[in-house]
């Protein structure tokens, strides 16, 4: 063998060598990208916690209170069945006084908005739709835990219909009103 095909032959070596270690480092790299590429996540667990999601992110509202008529997010609502002994919620205390309101609702009867069809109740100022009734004649009363805890004590609650805040029935074309537009209307 000549001196130039001797090199030659050493180029073409160091050639293949390098090539085979290129060609080595590449399937390194590639074993290490797929050893730590993450697990496929299956449909199943996809679905499951895309339900989970959509139940923890919906807004419901608690049942309005039969006292204030309030519905406040994240407020534990009380579940109250008047059957004639309820009497430790001192419910006489919402008793319409307004002579008005008595003279058309209770006496002359024009409206039933305060005549539940329970004695205990008749005549107490009560969100009548806050009002559910029962089998054997009793009704359940739903109040949030505001009210529930001051009737308890025997105060009036800061913001029961009882209170003076009691401002009638508006047709149902003017419901989206605030509170204060109600009151300047009446
Ligand atoms: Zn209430």
């Amino acid at each position: 063998m000549t001196r130039k095909q001797h090199i030659s032959e050493c180029t073409k070596s160091r050639y293949h060598d390098n090539k085979m270690q290129e060609q080595m480092t590449t399937f390194k790299l590639i074993t290490d990208i797929h050893m730590s590429w993450p697990e496929r996540v299956w449909c199943e667990i996809n679905f499951k916690h895309l339900n989970e999601y959509f139940e923890g992110t919906q807004w419901t509202l608690p049942p309005p209170c039969a006292v204030c008529t309030r519905q406040i997010h994240d407020t534990e609502v009380m579940s109250i069945i008047v059957d004639g002994k309820s009497s430790f919620l001192l419910l006489h205390m919402l008793r319409v006084t307004d002579p008005f309101i008595i003279q058309n609702c209770i006496i002359h009867c024009n409206s039933a908005e305060f005549v539940f069809g329970c004695k205990a109740l008749d005549s107490l100022m009560l969100y009548k739709p806050a009002l559910h009734h029962l089998p054997r004649g009793n009704i359940c009363l739903d109040i949030c835990m505001q009210c529930h805890s001051c009737l308890s004590k025997g105060t009036m609650p800061k913001f029961a219909l009882a209170n003076n805040l009691y401002r009638g029935c508006l047709p149902s074309r003017f419901h989206d009103l605030t509170w204060v537009e109600e009151m300047v209307c009446a």
